[in-house]
C-alpha cells in the first residue's frame, strides 16, 4: 500500500514537474518573443516576415506606419499595393520575392524605388529580402514552413539630411559643400581624358544695396530667377551650377579646349542678368562680377576653388560687371593685399606693430649721432610686412594718424627709458605723412606728449617728404612754423626723389636734408649723379643745413660720400633698422 502511495506520489511530482518546466519553457519563449518584438518595433526600418505563401505574419511598427496598415488591408498589402521598380520596370513585390529567392536566399537593393498603392508617393527605400528555411522538426515537405524576412530603409530623412547639406535653402541649387565632392570625381576626369576644367565664380554686383532698396523679398525673388536661369543653361550644355553663398554661385565646366570657351560662357551669363532687372530711376541694374580659374593652367586642383574667389575678388576690385581670370601671381598678390586690408585695423589692438630703429651715423666719426623709427608690421600669417606695403593702406583708411600717435607714444616712451638708464642721447626721426600732417590737432598731440613724458624737444624730429611743400601754402607754414616754436626737428626726406625742386629747401624749414637712396645707388660710377649729390650738400650748407645720404651700403660709398662732406650717413652697410633690443645694444 505504502509502494502504490510512492509510485504515486512520484508519478505525480513527475507528472508535475514536467507541467512546470514546460509552462516555464513557453514563459520563457514567450518572454524572448515578447523581446524580440519590441526590438523590432524599436527599429526605424519597417520589417515584416512573411509566410511560405506571402501572408503577413508579422509587421514592426514601423512598417505598420509605412503602410498606413490598417487590419482589413493585411493580407492584400503585398498581392496589390506594394511595387517595386528594378531598372525602370515596375513589380509587385511578392512576385518579385518568388522570381529571386529561387536563385538566392538573400537580397538587397540600395537606393531603389518603391510604391505603395495606398501612399502613392514614390519612396526611395534600401530593400532587402532573406529566406528562412522552417527548422527541422517543423520541415515536412520542401517549401513548407519558409519565412521572408523583408525590411526597408526609408530614406527620406536622410534625403531630407542631405539635401540640408548638400542644398541651398533659397535657390536649391547645390551648395559649395556638393561642389567641393563633385570636383573630386571632376578633375579625375578631365585629367583622364586631357581636358580643360574651368570653375566661373559669379557674383552680383551690390546686391545688399539692391536689397536694401527692393526688401529682402524681391531680392530673393530676383536671385532664385537667376538661379533657374543658370540651372538651365547648365542643363543645357552638361555644366554643373552651385550656390555657394547667397548672392554668390560657382559653376563647373568640366571639359574645355580652350581658356577664352570660359571667358565667353561668363561674358554670356553677365548678358542675361542685365535683362533680369534694371531700374533706371535708381540707376541700378544688374551685373555680375566673374572670376575664372582654369585647370591645369591656374595651378593644382587643391587651390582652384581658392583662386576662383581670389579672381573673383580681384574683378570685384576693378568695378562693376568685371571678368577676371586667376592665371598669375599677380592676382594672388592683388587678393594678399586684400586680405591684408581686411586685417589692417585690429593689427594695433593685437600689437602686431613693432618699432624698429636704424642707426644714422656721423660722417667722419662713424658714431651712432640718431636713427631713424621704422614701422613694421608682425602679421601672424605673412610674417613681418614691410611699410610700402601697408603704409599706403593706412593712408587710404585713414589709420595712418593713429600710426603717427603710436610712432610717437612709443619713442617717447624709449627716449624715457634711455634717459633713466643712461644710455647715449641721440635723438630719433619718424616718419609723418601728407594725412597726418593736415589733420586737426597734429602739433597739439605732439606738444602734449612732449609735456607728460618730459622729454627735450630736441630728441625728436619729423621726417617730412617734399609733397608737403605742394600742399595750401599758408596753412603748411602754419604747421611748421608751430612745429619749430615747440622746438623739434624737422628732416627733409627722400631728396631728390620725384619732383625735387631746390626751391623746397627754402620753404620748409628743415635743418635737415635726407639725401634719397635712389641718387647715391650708383655715385660710384656715374659721374652726373656724383655732381648732383654733391652740388646738394653744397646747397644745403649754405642753406645752413646738414645732410644725412640714406642707402649707404658699403665702404667705397662711404668714403666717396664722406670725402664730398656730407654730415651723417644711413645705411645697410652701418645696420639695418634693427629690433628695439638690438638696437640698444648698439647705443651700450
Ligand atoms: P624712408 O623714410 O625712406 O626709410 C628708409 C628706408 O630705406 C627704410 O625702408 C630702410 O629700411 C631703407 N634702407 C635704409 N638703409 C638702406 C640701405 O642701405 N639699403 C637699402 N636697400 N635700403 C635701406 P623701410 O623701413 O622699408 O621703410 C620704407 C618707407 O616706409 C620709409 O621710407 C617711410 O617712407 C615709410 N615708413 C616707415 N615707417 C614709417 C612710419 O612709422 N610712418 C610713416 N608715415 N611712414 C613710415
Ligand atoms: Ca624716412
Ligand atoms: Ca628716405
Amino acid at each position: 500500500m505504502l509502494e502504490m502511495f510512492i509510485v504515486v506520489c512520484l508519478s505525480f511530482l513527475i507528472v508535475f514537474f514536467l507541467w512546470k518546466r514546460n509552462a516555464l519553457l513557453k514563459g520563457r519563449i514567450a518572454n524572448q518573443l515578447n523581446a524580440f518584438q519590441r526590438a523590432f518595433d524599436m527599429s526605424d526600418d519597417a520589417i515584416i516576415i512573411l509566410s511560405d505563401n506571402f501572408e503577413i505574419i508579422y509587421m514592426n511598427h514601423a512598417s505598420k506606419g509605412l503602410f498606413k496598415f490598417n487590419k482589413d488591408n493585411k493580407k492584400e498589402i503585398f498581392a496589390n499595393n506594394l511595387k517595386i521598380k528594378i531598372k525602370d520596370e515596375w513589380f509587385p513585390l511578392d512576385e518579385f520575392i518568388k522570381k529571386y529567392i529561387q536563385l538566392r536566399d538573400s537580397f538587397s537593393f540600395a537606393n531603389t524605388k518603391i510604391t505603395i498603392t495606398d501612399v502613392k508617393e514614390e519612396l526611395s527605400v534600401n530593400l532587402s529580402f532573406e529566406k528562412i528555411e522552417p527548422s527541422s522538426s517543423i520541415k515536412s515537405d520542401k517549401k513548407k514552413g519558409e519565412r521572408y524576412i523583408v525590411s526597408i530603409h526609408d530614406l527620406r530623412k536622410e534625403n531630407e539630411l542631405y539635401n540640408a547639406t548638400f542644398y541651398h535653402d533659397l535657390t536649391k541649387l547645390p551648395n559649395q559643400d556638393r561642389a567641393i565632392a563633385d570636383l573630386n570625381v571632376l578633375f579625375a576626369k578631365s585629367h583622364l581624358h586631357n581636358q580643360k576644367l574651368a570653375l566661373l565664380m559669379i557674383n552680383i554686383d551690390n546686391f545688399s544695396r539692391l536689397r536694401s532698396i527692393l526688401g529682402y523679398q524681391q531680392a530673393d525673388k530676383i536671385l532664385i530667377k537667376f538661379a533657374n536661369y543658370l540651372d538651365e543653361f547648365c542643363k543645357e550644355n552638361s555644366y554643373n551650377v552651385y550656390n555657394t553663398l547667397y548672392n554668390t554661385f560657382l559653376l563647373i565646366i568640366p571639359s574645355l579646349s580652350k581658356i577664352e570657351e570660359a571667358e565667353e560662357i561668363a561674358q554670356k551669363i553677365q548678358k542675361q542678368l542685365v535683362s533680369f532687372f534694371s531700374m533706371s530711376d535708381a540707376k541700378l541694374y544688374l551685373t555680375a562680377s566673374i572670376g575664372i580659374s582654369v585647370y591645369p593652367d591656374s595651378g593644382p586642383t587643391r587651390n582652384l576653388l581658392d583662386n576662383a574667389y581670389k579672381a573673383l575678388y580681384s574683378a570685384e576690385n576693378k568695378g562693376q560687371g568685371k571678368i577676371e581670370i586667376y592665371q598669375s601671381d599677380s592676382i594672388q598678390k592683388e587678393y594678399d593685399e586684400l586680405v591684408l586690408y581686411n586685417d589692417l585695423p585690429d593689427a594695433f589692438e593685437k600689437k602686431q606693430f613693432e618699432v624698429y630703429y636704424q642707426p644714422i651715423v656721423h660722417a667722419q666719426s662713424k658714431e651712432i649721432v640718431s636713427a631713424e623709427a621704422l614701422i613694421r608690421w608682425k602679421h601672424p600669417r605673412y610674417g613681418l610686412i614691410a611699410p610700402y606695403i601697408f603704409i599706403p593702406m593706412l593712408e587710404k583708411t585713414g589709420l595712418i594718424v593713429k600710426l603717427g600717435k603710436y610712432m610717437l607714444e612709443t619713442i617717447l616712451k624709449q627716449q624715457k627709458h634711455w634717459e633713466l638708464f643712461k644710455f647715449k642721447r641721440i635723438s630719433i626721426s619718424m616718419n609723418v605723412s601728407i594725412i597726418e600732417f593736415e589733420t586737426e590737432g597734429f602739433v597739439d598731440f605732439i606738444a602734449k606728449k612732449l609735456a607728460e613724458n618730459k622729454i627735450i624737444p630736441d630728441l625728436i624730429k619729423f621726417e617730412v617728404t617734399e609733397g608737403m611743400a605742394a600742399m595750401n601754402e599758408t596753412r603748411i607754414n602754419h604747421t611748421f612754423q608751430e612745429l619749430k616754436k615747440l622746438g623739434v626737428g624737422i628732416s627733409l626726406d627722400d631728396f631728390g626723389t620725384g619732383y625735387t625742386s631746390f626751391s623746397y629747401l627754402k620753404k620748409i624749414p628743415a635743418e635737415i636734408v635726407k639725401i634719397d637712396k635712389s641718387l647715391v645707388d650708383n655715385i660710384l660710377k656715374n659721374k652726373e649723379d656724383q655732381r648732383i649729390v654733391k652740388a646738394i650738400i653744397e646747397l644745403a650748407h649754405t642753406l645752413g643745413m646738414k645732410v644725412v645720404v640714406e642707402g649707404v651700403e658699403d665702404q667705397f660709398m662711404a668714403e666717396l660720400l664722406a670725402s664730398y662732406r656730407c654730415d651723417y650717413m644711413q645705411g645697410y652697410h652701418f645696420a639695418k633698422p634693427l629690433p628695439l633690443f638690438e638696437f640698444q645694444e648698439l647705443l651700450r
